[in-house]
């Protein structure tokens, strides 16, 4: 299906989120295609339906879902956990990183043992700061019932040891930069969020 036409694809379509070109993803593959949550998100009236969204399959997952909290790792999950939050009727609070790099809740914020608390964020790709989140709400005694992403890059392949929902599962195209049709035509390849880097990546 072209993006175009996918519910979801089309609204990343739509406000220029859905990047074709050459990328250098986080993990250091190289991709096509590259979308960039933040350029969704920047419209209220998107963040705020995905929100909608994700709430809805959460509480497919239990009807009777009550979540106290919706957790989610800052930067990218900030708009849209704060808009599931609001679609469930729930606090929003977020982790970041220390200085030294580790994962933590600060500004106050914290979770009682017990308390119910469903992880977000704006894209899965490895769940790696989903697992983190999950991890900091487990020691604070907390009850982790799901997480949830705008998009799960993985393939439905992340196990987070809880329920997930996404609203879109894709499998990324993505190629090691020595195995990469893209560098082998010459074309520049780009790090999402910042000026292009040298073609010889
Ligand atoms: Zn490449």
């Amino acid at each position: 299906m072209p993006p175009e036409a996918d519910p979801i694809l089309s609204a990343f379509y739509d406000t220029g989120a859905y990047l074709r070109g050459h990328f250098r993803l986080t993990s250091g593959l190289h991709s096509p295609e590259y979308l960039q949550c933040a350029l969704v998100l920047q419209h209220p009236r998107y963040a705020e339906h995905f929100g909608r969204l994700l709430a809805t399959e959460f509480r497919r997952l239990e009807p009777t879902l009550d979540t106290a909290v919706v957790v989610s790792p800052a930067i990218g999950g900030l708009i849209i956990g704060h808009e599931v939050a609001r679609a469930l009727g729930a606090r929003f609070i977020f982790t970041e990183r220390d200085a030294s790099g580790k994962m933590v809740l600060r500004r106050g914020f914290s979770v009682e043992p017990g308390e119910t608390a469903v992880v977000v964020e704006d894209v899965v790709t490895t769940g790696g700061s989903s697992r983190e989140v999950i991890e900091i709400l487990k020691d604070s005694g907390a009850r982790v019932l799901a997480a949830g992403s705008i998009i799960d890059r993985s393939g439905g392949a992340v196990d987070l040891g809880v329920p997930r929902v996404a609203l879109k599962t894709l499998e990324v195209i993505a190629y090691s930069p020595e195995d990469c049709p893209l560098c082998r035509a010459g074309n520049p390849v780009i790090k999402p969020g910042s000026r292009p880097v040298h073609a010889a990546n």
